[in-house]
């Protein structure tokens, strides 16, 4: 007889906080239950992480005081390899937001058939007030702090928002002194040299565009002049735009935590990627229009790809979208409200755990090379992707096809099957 969900305890980190991103995978594995069959006696595996650690990082600031700030590292589930999932530092991290992060890549890797576990993590902390001492100083504390459960076999560790190369290279570092070492394959998403993977920078924006490509062309929308609006203007949103503008859409909106901006004839994106780099945010770029952050949600587009935070795509926004198509490249982006606003509406979703499972892809290429030492060139990368992906996603559009579903339920109908299959087979220890 299977433990049965806790009745609502607010000292139980597992009961989620009202909107929050766990509450919001918790609703979209209830969806995905009546689905599963036999499998779903192993359900409640899917809504408890398997292991969750906070972590005290305390660092010397470059004035002499000293600092602490709070980290979490989430192993959501196990059952298919070890955990992979990105680093986030911002100043809202919560361990919720951390263990939704988790569960998402559980089915993320399960839904693409890579094989991995689910984990996530991050601290929170506004990186920009840090000087880059200080930020060295606060992921190698970080990564110590959590060495004890991370590793090459057990949890690889990725950039997520705010974290980058760099970071993953002092990360890479400081666990390889730790073991007395090198491990590279400890993390991905490292610089090259560091035996990170060509391609990886722009993989994540690479698959949305993949992704995007392959569901706009199953509901008759031509890339060629389709109108884009893109949500957060970073790794993901800036690459994603780039490939769109290449294919000949055009990016007709923008937003991001400094400003929004549109055009109808199309930004420039090369010339908005040259002046997020030196401004830190798109305000200020004279190619567009300024218009006031909410206006983005309105301005008349064909795709939309939230590519910022969570919980951006609330149910009046699902209401005055113009698009046909959401791509999600940011992790839940769209409250299940909205979700089910869209679907009324007829807007496809192509979900985030499909969508933006590009940078994951790369991230296990760049493992597998570093375990062999064997290096491939980015066409090879590019090409791999492509057919890992486009192969995911036909699976998934078939699956949903099948049982009359969304794209997200049919993708973790597809990942939660192979989960569960996984721990079933496993059996429980002892
Ligand atoms: P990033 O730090 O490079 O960019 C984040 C962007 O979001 C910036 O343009 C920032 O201005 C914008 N933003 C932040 N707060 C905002 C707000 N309140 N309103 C509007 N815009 C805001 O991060 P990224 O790596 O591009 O990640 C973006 C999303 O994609 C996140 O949800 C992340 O989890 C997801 N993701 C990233 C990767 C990856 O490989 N980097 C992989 C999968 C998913």
């Amino acid at each position: 007889m299977l433990h049965q969900a806790s009745p609502k305890n607010p000292l139980s980190y597992i009961d989620p906080q009202p909107d929050s991103p766990w509450q919001t995978y918790l609703a979209q594995v209830d969806r995905v239950l009546p689905y599963l069959g036999d499998l779903a006696r192993w359900g409640e595996t899917l809504r408890r992480p398997k292991r969750a650690l906070i972590v005290d990082v305390p660092i010397e600031m470059d004035d002499g005081t000293v600092q602490h700030f709070e980290g979490y590292r989430v192993q959501h589930n196990l059952s298919r390899g070890p955990g992979k999932g990105g680093v986030r530092y911002h100043p809202q991290v919560t361990l919720e937001e951390v263990m939704a992060l988790s569960a998402w890549m559980t089915v993320k890797n399960a839904a693409v058939g890579l094989p991995f576990g689910g984990a996530k993590g991050g601290i929170r902390v506004e990186p920009s007030r840090l000087s880059r001492k200080e930020l060295e100083r606060l992921t190698r504390r970080y990564t110590s702090e959590i060495g004890i459960i991370i590793g090459p076999q057990q949890d690889i560790p990725a950039p997520d928002v705010n974290t980058n190369a760099q970071i993953m290279a002092w990360m890479m570092d400081t666990y390889s002194m730790n073991i007395g070492g090198t491990a590279t394959g400890v993390v991905t998403g490292k610089p090259v040299q560091l035996g990170g993977s060509l391609g990886r920078v722009k993989a994540t924006g690479r698959g949305v565009f993949v992704t995007g490509r392959e569901a706009a062309r199953r509901i008759n929308l031509p890339l060629e002049g389709a109108r884009v609006a893109v949500q957060g203007f970073g790794n993901v949103g800036s690459t994603a735009a780039e490939l769109f503008a290449q294919a000949g859409a055009k990016l007709v909106a923008v937003q991001d935590h400094t400003g929004a901006l549109q055009s109808e004839q199309g930004l420039d994106v090369a010339a908005l990627q040259a002046h997020v780099l030196q401004h830190g945010g798109v305000a200020g770029f004279k190619g567009g229009q300024a218009i006031a952050a909410d206006d983005f949600w309105s301005v008349a587009c064909d795709i939309l790809i939230p590519a910022a935070l969570e919980g951006q795509v609330t149910e009046a926004r699902a209401r005055q979208t113009t698009a046909r198509l959401v791509l999600e490249g940011a992790n839940g982006p769209t409250l299940p409200g909205a979700d089910d606003i869209l679907a009324e509406r007829g807007v496809l979703v192509v979900p985030d755990v499909i969508c933006n499972a590009g940078g994951v892809t790369v991230s296990y290429f760049e493992w597998v090379q570093d375990f062999s030492s064997f290096f491939w060139s980015e066409d090879e990368i590019n090409a791999r992707l492509d057919k890992i992906l486009g192969g995911a996603f036909l699976h998934i559009w078939d699956t949903a096809d099948r049982l009359k579903v969304s794209l997200r339920t049919a993708a973790f109908v597809v990942a939660c099957e192979r989960v569960l299959e996984a721990r079933a087979e496993r059996g429980l220890y002892p």
